[in-house]
């Protein structure tokens, strides 16, 4: 994929900066070499829970961590969800720029490979969004996030396993609990997952991790014993 980019996309379509937008040089690069910087990255200490970066040393969960149920085992996220990054974000998901996956991947890998891979993971599952949102945008960016994932790790991405069934609406008039119980019943699976244990889950954004925390019950119901995180953005506390 990646060969074949290079030769014959780049020239159409030269390769745009996550940061800038702009296109990068020197060719071959995911990402100018001086916005590289301009991110802020997710930072030690980090919740032990959902990676998100703690701001008290001796805390070992972020604030959300602790005040909700959190099925899920781990996780790691690239980027603090600032303006830069939420713009990089909207470029990936509604500026047609499926590349910026590329270096989000590249990235992860880079900070975390040695968790992602001591987690033992068995499959990847993109977080899903509702088929007609799927539409509108030609692509699921958590799936493409997902296939690079896989390809670096060398692990299968089961696609259209985990999926969206009901539009989750009027979620503003609900309060918390039936927020929860709302995405909850909108996540299904369609196919076996017998024999496996442990996964991992991808997502372009991380906010309250209450999508997270859904797809996690829903998969361990089904006899996943181990479900983990790995997402671009994650918000602050
Ligand atoms: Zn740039
Ligand atoms: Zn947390």
């Amino acid at each position: 994929m990646e060969a074949r980019r290079s030769r014959f996309l780049d020239v159409l379509y030269p390769r745009r900066c996550p940061a800038c937008g702009d296109i990068v040089r020197p060719k071959g690069e995911l990402i100018c070499p001086e916005c590289r910087e301009r991110f802020s990255y997710v930072a030690e200490p980090t919740c032990l829970r959902c990676g998100k970066e703690i701001l008290e040393p001796e805390m070992e969960y972020c604030y959300d961590c602790t005040a909700h149920t959190r099925s899920f085992d781990g996780g790691v996220a690239l980027l603090n969800y600032d303006q830069r990054a939420k713009e990089s974000i909207q470029g990936f998901k509604y500026g047609g720029r499926p590349e910026y996956a590329d270096f989000y991947s590249a990235e992860l890998m880079r900070r975390y490979g040695k968790r992602l891979r001591r987690w033992r993971i068995q499959a990847i599952f993109p977080v899903p969004v509702h088929r007609s949102r799927e539409r509108t945008r030609g692509y699921n960016q958590a799936e493409v996030l997902a296939e690079r994932i896989g390809e670096l790790l060398d692990i299968p991405v089961w696609k259209g396993v985990l999926v969206r069934k009901k539009k989750t609406m009027a979620q503003k008039e609900l309060n918390a609990e039936a927020r929860q119980r709302n995405l909850e019943q909108a996540m299904e699976i369609e196919g076996d997952l017998r024999g496996l244990k442990r996964i991992l889950l991808v997502d372009d954004i991380y906010t309250t991790g209450s999508t997270a925390e859904a797809c996690t019950k829903v998969l361990k119901r089904e006899g996943v014993e181990r479900v983990y995180l790995a997402c671009v953005c994650i918000g602050k506390n």
